[in-house]
Parts: C-alpha cells; sequence; structure tokens
C-alpha cells in the first residue's frame, strides 16, 4: 500500500483518537436487540434531539440508514425522486430497487442544488393508469458529488410546503449535514424537521469509526428496527461504537470549519495556478476540480498529484474530488498546495 503525506481521498479515512478510544473503552453496554445497551439509547435519543425528531436508530453504515429510510415512505412500485448525483442513486448500488423494488426518477441539478421549481415539476401526486405515483422526494445536503454544496433552508422549505400537501414524504441523506449547519450557521433542528427521516453519518468528518444514525417519528424507528433486523444488522452490545460517537458529537462539530477553511484556502490557491475550481463554489469541505476542456484525464491529475505524495479521487473521468478532514493540518494543505502548483503549473 502506498503510504500518502497527505491523504485526500475521503473524510471518512479520519482515525479514532486517544481521547475517543478511551471513551470506547469505558462505554456502557448491553444487548442492544433486547434494547438493553444504554450508550445507545443515549446517542439515539441525542441525534433524534439534535435533529428536532421523536427517535433516533443507531446503523453501522450510512447506506443502511439511507435505505431504511426510504423503504419506510414508498412501497413496491411507487417512486422516490431525486438528484441525478445523489448518493441513495449513484453510490449505494441500486439498493433502493433491489431490496425495496423502488423506481427512482431524477433530475439534473447544479452541483446538487435543486429549485423547487425542478423538484416539485417532477412529482408524481395521485395515481392513474399510467404514472408512477411520487411518494418520497429525497434530497441530499451538503451535496457529496455536487461539491460539498449546501442545500439553502429556503429551497427546502418551498419543496416541503409543495410536497406536504399532496402526501408525498421527505428523506435527507445527512451523510455531512453537520458541515452544513457550521458552515451556513443554521441549527440542526431547522433543517431536520423539514423531514419525515433524516439519517446522519459519524464516521466523515467526525472522526468515529462507525455509525450513522437514522431519525423520525417513534412509530417509523420502531418499524424501521424492524427491518434492520430484518437486514442482518441488529447489533449487541455496540455501545462500544456508540460511545465513539457521542465523543465526535462533544468534540468535533464545530471544528468543521477548520476543514472547510483550509479547503477553501486550497481552492484559492489552485485558481492562481490553473481554472479549474471556483473558489466562491467551495461552501464546506470538499473541492471538486473541474478538467472539462483541459488536456489532462482526471487519472492523470491524481497520479501528478500522487507523485507529490497527496491522495485524491477521480469521481469522473474529467472531475477530481479533494475531501479535508480532522486528520489533515494546515501543514497538510500547504503540501496539497504544492502539490496543485506542481501538478498545473
Ligand atoms: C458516505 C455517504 C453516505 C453513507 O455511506 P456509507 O459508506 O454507507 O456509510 C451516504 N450519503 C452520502 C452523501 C455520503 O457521502
Amino acid at each position: 500500500m502506498t503510504s500518502y503525506a497527505v491523504d485526500l481521498l475521503s473524510d471518512t479515512l479520519t482515525r479514532p483518537s486517544t481521547g475517543m478510544r478511551a471513551a470506547m473503552a469505558a462505554a456502557e453496554v448491553g444487548d442492544d436487540v433486547f434494547g438493553e445497551d444504554p450508550t445507545v439509547a443515549r446517542l439515539e435519543a441525542r441525534v433524534a434531539e439534535l435533529l428536532g425528531h421523536g427517535a433516533g436508530l443507531f446503523c453501522p453504515t450510512g447506506s443502511l440508514a439511507n435505505q431504511l429510510g426510504l423503504r419506510l415512505h414508498v412501497a413496491p412500485g411507487r417512486e422516490l425522486i431525486a438528484d441525478s448525483m445523489a448518493h441513495i442513486l449513484r453510490a449505494e448500488l441500486g439498493a433502493a430497487a433491489s431490496f425495496s423494488g423502488i423506481t427512482s426518477r431524477t433530475w439534473v441539478s447544479d452541483r446538487g442544488r435543486v429549485t423547487p421549481e425542478q423538484a416539485l415539476s417532477m412529482m408524481v401526486a395521485g395515481a392513474d393508469i399510467y404514472h408512477v405515483p411520487t411518494a418520497l422526494i429525497a434530497l441530499e445536503n451538503t451535496h457529496n458529488f455536487g461539491g460539498g454544496t449546501i442545500l439553502p433552508l429556503a429551497t427546502i422549505e418551498a419543496i416541503r410546503a409543495g410536497s406536504q400537501p399532496h402526501g408525498v414524504a421527505m428523506h435527507l441523506d445527512g451523510a455531512r449535514l453537520w458541515n452544513a449547519g457550521v458552515a451556513a450557521g443554521v441549527e440542526l433542528a431547522a433543517y431536520g424537521r423539514l423531514f419525515d427521516t433524516v439519517s446522519v453519518c459519524l464516521s466523515k468528518g467526525l472522526g468515529a469509526p462507525i455509525g450513522s444514525v437514522l431519525v423520525g417519528s417513534a412509530a417509523a424507528m420502531r418499524e424501521a428496527r424492524v427491518w434492520r433486523k430484518r437486514y442482518g444488522a441488529g447489533m449487541r452490545q455496540v455501545g462500544i461504537l456508540a460511545a465513539a460517537g457521542l465523543y465526535a458529537l462533544d468534540h468535533n462539530i464545530a471544528r468543521l470549519a477548520e476543514d472547510h477553511a483550509r479547503a477553501r484556502r486550497f481552492a484559492d490557491a489552485v485558481t492562481e495556478v490553473a481554472p479549474v475550481v471556483d473558489p466562491a463554489a467551495v461552501e464546506t469541505n470538499i473541492v471538486i476540480l473541474e478538467l472539462g476542456g483541459r488536456p489532462d484525464t482526471a487519472a492523470d491529475v491524481v497520479r501528478g498529484f500522487a507523485d507529490h505524495g497527496v491522495r485524491a479521487y477521480a469521481i469522473a473521468p474529467t472531475r477530481v474530488r479533494l475531501v479535508w478532514h480532522l486528520d489533515v493540518d494546515d501543514a497538510g494543505t500547504d503540501l496539497a498546495i504544492a502539490a496543485a502548483r506542481a501538478v498545473f503549473g
């Protein structure tokens, strides 16, 4: 395995800190399938409250939390609508169709920022002899493949106002909702309350080794708990992992602003040597370099960065993604900037 001086592949790479490991070691645990793990219960209640919901469900992955959320709202043969670059559709291996019989239609947006008109005009409210009725609108905030973009609260409010009267539910893939809240200065519950279910990841910028939480009403989470067990993800003394999540909530949310500032500093520096990113578009911890129109392919650029000790990710033939996180400091950012100057200069 190549080792890199600076690893910007993903914010999933963060490793549990010494303090987090101590919290894990000290965790009080029980059998969570029987509802007897007090640390899991504390984490679920805390995340539900943070997001303005009645109950939470601890899940091993964000994909599972999302897929449980989707299936609660969409019966087989009905549809969800979402962004063409949504993680639930692009990066969860067709789970909504394979597990839940869900039909999906997508809109194409500017870096994941759908407009209310776009989302609402796609919605099919009410059944007829041909059309698949829309049961769910799924949004993502921040938007991963859109480049960490923030969906403004006003946009979500307008989509909610237009869909709720038709009985169309809303799910938020909030894997990086923490980043949106910190960058936009919006309370997490203000976003959370606009959705029927929300998933959040503890294992990305927050630095926990494993874990996501799905939140919704108490009734919805009871149903999701049954499906989680049916999928084989009923876990036992998992308070050890929930303790890492609680530690992450206590220590690692506000500091996300540092990741955002470093990502922006990198984007500013890259713009000086090549017009491959608009720094104003870098709102959180993700930078996407758009190489379209340049002779370089994403693979070439990733190789160039690697030659300078920096790992980046080719997310498409002409797009390279770099993600800032807990384990990348100012010196690492300087190295990434030097690498970019060498690659593009
Ligand atoms: C990482 C991520 C997830 C969850 O991924 P897992 O690897 O299943 O934990 C969900 N949505 C988005 C937008 C993500 O970036």
